[in-house]
């Protein structure tokens, strides 16, 4: 494929995956176009080597392997974890409130979105909805609702007259309400649940709770004199789930002689803190049925850990020219110039000079270019979950990721070529 070819498939990837939720059903779509096989936590497995099988775990966490000609315990598993979620904001479990003539919704602050940038944008809802049957019985359903149901408008520059001086602040509580519609009275929780019924074919009185995540309607797409940028929400972290994907959904990745696995959480931008994120027991817990199905004992799964490696695919920063400060001047990372690996000595980023050697050996191998990044000394440095994996699983892992500009915005922008290369350096990784 071309480099534009990859990034229109992870344009129209992102456009149909406005929740964490999505995400999954979204490559759940795709893995069966490859013959993969879903495995149940629940119940017991047969797994073949060169085998292609998926686990998800709660709707938005899903680990995708495709096991090896030989067993973990004589080669490890090769990793690329990736985060399914990305900043924002999500709805309240009593969201309704109908007041001063509208009805607004009440809303979650998701992980550090630049909250201004959701001012004047046509958002939406999607997430999924959990229900009685007419049967009564719980039941739980997708929900993507694609037409501008949302605003959060500004304040006009007369009545807010310092906000180019000041930047644009928003209060974390009473400013974000969104605007849903006109009401002239106090209406129950239940008006606006009918919304939600009608497009999931259900009655209001049905409806249990709801996770809900705000979205951007607009769709992605390119920009600049020679359309060498995108841009799209959510580019942290799909474009990295995407290329860890498409790295593995190759022909020749899946025969492998080694384990290869794709890990994508949930919960990453709120610190993996739970039963399907990073931190949580998923991969661990997968990774050691995949060890038991060819090998005897735990020492042999602990032989396979052992030799393991991990690529955390999460987004960088790129170099915005208009804010040169922001930057360390030796570390500037440059969009279309190549995948970025991430260092900090106090391991917010898991490399270390070897893991970052061996992903450089791939880079020259896979003809990819590639920049180092480091986070200015007197900013605290962001983290991925590089770090959380390697220390729970005791695997060595490098942080590496594409540069990206306006990260936890709304409307990210990165470069075409660099999506092409790091879909290129993964694919070698896996077939190395
Ligand atoms: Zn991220």
């Amino acid at each position: 494929m071309t480099p534009r070819q990859h990034v229109e498939q992870l344009l129209s990837f992102i456009d149909a995956s406005p929740s964490p939720y999505h995400v999954v059903a979204t490559i759940e779509t795709w893995l069966a176009c490859w013959q993969f096989e879903k495995l149940s936590e629940t119940e017991t497995w047969t797994l073949h080597a060169n085998g292609r099988y998926y686990v998800v775990r709660d709707d938005s966490s899903i680990i995708v392997f495709v096991t090896g000609s030989q067993t973990v315990a004589e080669s490890g598993y090769k990793i690329i974890g990736a985060h399914t979620d990305s900043p924002g904001l999500r709805l309240k479990a009593n969201a309704s409130d109908s007041n001063h003539g509208l009805l607004r919704l009440g809303v979650d602050i998701y992980g550090s979105p630049i909250l201004a940038t959701f001012a004047d944008r046509d958002l939406s809802l999607a997430g999924r909805i959990h229900y009685k049957t007419d049967t009564d019985k719980l039941n739980t359903r997708l929900l993507h609702l694609s037409e501008a149901l949302l605003r959060l408008p500004n304040l006009a520059i007369h009545l807010n007259r310092n906000v180019n001086e000041e930047v644009l602040k928003l209060h974390k509580h009473s400013e974000l309400p969104l605007i849903l519609a006109a009401a002239d009275e106090q209406l129950p929780q239940t008006y606006w649940y009918q919304l939600l019924a009608e497009a999931a074919k259900i009655k209001p009185e049905q409806i249990l709770t709801v996770d809900l995540s705000i979205y951007d309607t607009q769709k992605g797409g390119f920009w600049g004199a020679q359309q060498q940028f995108y841009t799209n929400s959510q580019l942290d972290n799909l474009a990295s789930c995407h290329a860890a994907l498409s790295a593995l959904l190759c022909e020749e990745n899946l025969t492998p002689q080694h384990t290869l696995v794709c890990a994508l959480f949930d919960h990453e931008e709120v610190g993996s803190e739970s039963h399907k994120g990073a931190a949580g027991s998923f991969l661990a817990d997968i990774l050691e049925r995949i060890a038991t199905q060819t090998t005897a004992n735990r020492t042999d799964y602990q032989r396979a850990l052992a030799q393991s490696f991990m690529i955390s695919a999460d987004m960088a920063h790129a170099y915005q020219p208009n804010f040169p400060s922001a930057y360390d001047n030796q570390h500037k990372a440059f969009v279309n110039q190549g995948v970025v690996i991430k260092s900090n000595a106090n391991q917010r980023y898991s490399s270390d000079g070897v893991s970052m050697a061996m992903f450089i050996d791939w880079c020259q191998q896979a003809n990819v270019p590639y920049q180092f990044y480091s986070h200015r000394n007197d900013l605290p440095c962001g983290s991925t979950i590089g770090p959380v994996i390697s220390a729970k699983l005791g695997i060595r892992s490098v942080d590496v990721g594409c540069p990206l500009w306006a990260m936890h915005s709304i409307r990210e922008s990165a470069g075409v070529l660099d999506h092409h290369y790091m879909v290129k350096v993964l694919s070698q990784f896996f077939n190395a």
